[in-house]
């Protein structure tokens, strides 16, 4: 069943990871902008975390060796967070200390406050059990050392990831400088939202779609618009965007009808390459290269424009942008209800996953699998990824599913 004129979707994948090279350029931002940033070289720590030994509970520090069970220890001070206890400390004396505050010199366990009795006034305790050397104090450097790289290369910055940056008292970090990714549709038939509709015509949803989807990838965005199916306005727009743009994405006008003046503006300007690729929707794609800007040419339907956005230019455009993890995550779920399949490419159908009542990941089809219903899509929160050679699936059968990314949340 398998058409060798299809290209498989790993496939594709792989040719456009192995020609497309990462962004060199770098820059530094403050942390309150670094969010969703790619850190552009490794983050070492210049500290040490925690900064001092201290006390994880409330209790008492004491030397082990004088703290055995039954022995009776002088409460010589108290040690809190902020206020650390600096004298030196007589023989069988202790410290009253709280959670945070440093160790005291010399101390090198924590008895916790249960594991005490204190005479009336609370000179004097007297231990109710061995205290183990180390008991209940977080050492220098145990969580965090000096020099510890924290922060790979590559990595898309989290709110933990800032934390922890704000933690070791770092205010700015080197990331690389966002791609900048121009979009545009073509086709006659297409209307802005907010204008009229006449006759024949619908509205261009595809470059509100992508643009949603590339701003929550953290790109920079370049909107030229709507296009007419026109020879010349096609080249003039592709030849502004490899002006100042790392990328275009275009939709529409890459299958094989009749109007697709996107094809022939290619072919003129520069090396890109029509696939079929074997996954459904979203089978005609263009990849390549205009002067120093990469193209991606995705299928006109809706559906398929979000899918191969999601699947195909998703990963590329990470990696252009420096992201070392680029993949997503996938489950295997069982399916809740047959699920029509048809061998010869790989479908992602939009799926509804949950848990059923036993615990067990189930997953069922959100409805319409046409690549031109877009609302489908608000019932679904995943893809059912099928394999290429894959034929009808029943109802129990296991499938993969792959949780919508981000960028279609
Ligand atoms: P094409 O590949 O240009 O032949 O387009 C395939 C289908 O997708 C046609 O039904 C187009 O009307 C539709 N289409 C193309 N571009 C868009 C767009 N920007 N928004 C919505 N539908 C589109
Ligand atoms: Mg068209």
């Amino acid at each position: 069943m398998s058409n060798p004129s299809l290209m498989p979707v790993e496939q594709a994948l792989e040719n456009m990871l192995n020609t497309v090279s990462k962004i060199t350029d770098k820059e530094t931002v403050e942390l309150p902008q670094a969010l969703g940033r790619i850190v552009n070289r490794p983050v070492n720590s210049t500290l040490d975390v925690p900064g001092y030994d201290n006390s994880a509970m409330d209790g008492y520090a004491v030397r082990s060796s004088e703290a055995s069970k039954g022995a009776s220890l002088t409460v010589v001070g108290v040690a809190a967070a902020g206020h650390p206890f600096n004298d030196d400390i007589p023989e069988n004396g202790c410290v009253r200390i709280m959670t945070g505050a440093p160790i005291p010199n010399s101390m090198d366990a924590v008895v916790i406050q249960e594991n005490t009795e204190a005479n009336s006034d609370h000179s004097e305790i007297t231990v109710l059990q061995d205290v183990p050397e180390n008991d209940n104090i977080r050492r220098r450097g145990s969580d965090i050392a000096l020099g510890e790289e924290v922060i790979p290369t590559g990595t898309r910055l989290s709110a933990v990831d800032i934390g922890l940056l704000a933690s070791l008292g770092i205010a700015e970090v080197a990331v690389f400088r966002k791609p900048k990714v121009a979009v545009f549709s073509t086709g006659d038939e297409l209307v802005a939202p907010g204008d009229k509709l006449k006759s024949g015509q619908i509205y261009d949803s595809n470059r509100y779609l992508l643009i949603a989807m590339l701003e929550k990838l953290g790109v920079d965005v370049v909107n030229l618009g709507r296009l007419n199916d026109d020879l010349d306005a096609i080249s003039q727009a592709l030849e502004d965007a490899t002006q100042s743009c790392d990328a275009v994405i275009t939709s529409g006008g890459v299958s094989v009808g009749d109007a697709d003046f996107t094809k022939m503006a290619l072919e003129q300007l520069g090396s890109v390459s029509f696939w079929k690729v074997a996954m459904k929707p979203g089978k005609p794609f263009a990849f390549g290269k205009l002067k120093n800007t990469w193209f991606f040419g995705l299928p006109g339907n809706p559906v398929a424009a979000a899918v191969t956005m999601d699947q195909l230019a998703q990963p590329v455009l990470k990696h252009l942008a420096g992201e070392k993890h680029i993949s997503s995550d996938a489950y295997q779920a069982v399916a809740a209800e047959g699920l029509k399949k048809r061998p010869g490419r790989a479908d992602f159908q939009r799926g509804w996953l949950e848990q059923n009542k036993a615990g067990q990941l189930t997953v069922s089809s959100a409805g319409s699998q046409s690549s031109a219903v877009l609302s489908t899509f608000r019932r679904a929160n995943c893809f059912i990824r099928l394999e290429q050679e894959r034929d009808t699936v029943k109802a129990g059968e296991e499938v993969t599913v792959l949780p919508f990314s981000t960028l279609l949340r």
